[in-house]
């Protein structure tokens, strides 16, 4: 199955001796992902906002029909919920900035230390100037969200919670379901939003079950382009957001005032050109995951995950190794190689075995007060990795002493 998944992305083609675990920064590209795009570029190629001929009218009749794809996949109440933006920053930009005018002073939102700086600096600038205040929600044993915490947080202050549904240093994925009914039974106009930019190319999103008010993802991360994330929110907390991206497409008209009137969601949300490439591109890998089927990513990936615990086990890696996340399914594994800088072991993986890895703070700048570590390196795995490649990861931890052969 390996072989022939590997052959639906052009990376492999070109680049046959990689090993690529670092699709939690982004997954690599779908060949009918990129032939959607570049089809899209080389026979149409017209703005979206412009309807007066064919070729602008397919390129938004495709704006909306993906939109409703989008509509599908994560279980939306309505299409018009699905914003397109530029990714999962743009969507939290919006939301915080939208939201903004509601935050008044001593108002509380709560998010953990493990969020992504795309799910901490929105919150914390929107809180610098108007006396709101941000509170950490404690981890447990796992890091996981501390329910029986995240109760006694709560208080009549308490507007927005902000968390991830999975993270991307440890991979802990929240149980969101719960932690909705916790919340909204003490109060249930206490905003939820999710961050799911982790999760949602490794596990089933329905806003519906998940009982939650917003949701963000980029497109990158789920085997399409760069460029192109949804904000999705109920129908009317989304219509109270402020826009935050001003400009064509979300007006109706401007008088001779200078007043404007905006149109409706999902238009007002989402002004100026949209990447209409890209979108041509994630209706091909929303076609590819329905294909495939979640569930059978899922079970690979945990899979993927099980053999290394195994090798490690065998191998005593951890009397050299410090492993802070063996013991969860995510396909994400965070480690340092006791005394040696995670950089130096990311080189050592990519000019010595041809592994691409993330090695640094990974985007999570409060991680340390988690493990009591700043840095730290990452593998991830995604739908088209093998066992052979985490053979070869396993032989290049066993020989990790090497690593200043790479960088003297
Ligand atoms: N949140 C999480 C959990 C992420 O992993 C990422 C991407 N690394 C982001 C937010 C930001 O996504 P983007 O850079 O695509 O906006």
């Amino acid at each position: 199955m390996n072989k022939k998944i590997k052959n639906l992305f052009p990376f492999f083609k070109n680049n046959p001796e990689k090993v690529y675990f670092d699709s939690a920064a982004s997954t690599l590209k779908l060949s009918t992902v990129i032939e959607a795009e570049r089809d899209f570029l080389t026979t149409n190629g017209a703005n979206p906002h412009v309807t007066d001929y064919e070729k602008g009218f397919e390129a938004l009749e495709k704006l909306n029909y993906v939109r409703s794809l989008v509509r599908n996949m994560i279980n939306a109440y309505k299409t018009e919920e699905v914003i397109f933006t530029s990714g999962t920053t743009q969507s939290i930009n919006t939301l915080a900035n939208g939201i903004a005018e509601f935050i008044k002073k001593d108002d509380e939102i709560l998010l953990t230390e493990l969020e992504h700086s795309s799910n901490m600096m929105p919150w914390i600038n929107l809180v610098k100037n108007n006396g709101a205040k941000i509170k950490k929600i404690s981890l447990a044993d796992d890091f996981t969200i501390d329910i029986s915490d995240l109760k006694n947080q709560i208080n009549k202050n308490t507007k927005i919670i902000t968390i991830s549904h999975v993270t991307n240093t440890l991979g802990t994925k929240n149980d969101i379901a719960t932690i909705v009914k916790v919340v909204k039974n003490i109060n249930p106009e206490i905003i939820i939003h999710v961050d799911c930019a982790q999760s949602i190319a490794h596990e089933v999103i329905d806003v519906q079950n998940l009982g939650v008010d917003f949701i963000s993802f980029s497109t990158h991360k789920i085997y399409s382009s760069f460029g192109l994330g949804v904000l999705w929110g109920k129908y009317d907390l989304l219509d109270k957001l402020k826009p935050f991206l001003f400009g064509g497409g979300m007006n109706l008209k401007i008088d001779s005032d200078f007043n404007y009137k905006l149109k409706t969601l999902p238009d007002k949300l989402e002004g100026g050109t949209p990447n209409i490439q890209a979108i041509y591109g994630f209706e091909q890998a929303i076609k590819f995951i329905n294909e495939i089927k979640l569930k059978n990513i899922i079970s690979h990936e945990t899979s993927l995950k099980k053999y290394f615990v195994q090798k490690v086990n065998e191998k005593k890696l951890n009397c050299k190794i410090d492993f802070y996340n063996l013991n969860n399914n995510s396909p994400i594994i965070l480690f340092n190689v006791k005394g040696v800088n995670p950089q130096d072991i990311t080189t050592f993986l990519d000019k010595k075995y041809n592994i691409l890895a993330r090695g640094g703070a990974n985007c999570a700048r409060r991680i340390n007060g988690v493990i009591g570590v700043e840095i730290a390196v990452r593998i991830s795995f995604a739908i088209y990795n093998t066992f052979e490649e985490v053979d070869i990861l396993i032989e290049a931890l066993s020989n990790s002493e090497d690593f200043l052969s790479t960088i003297i």
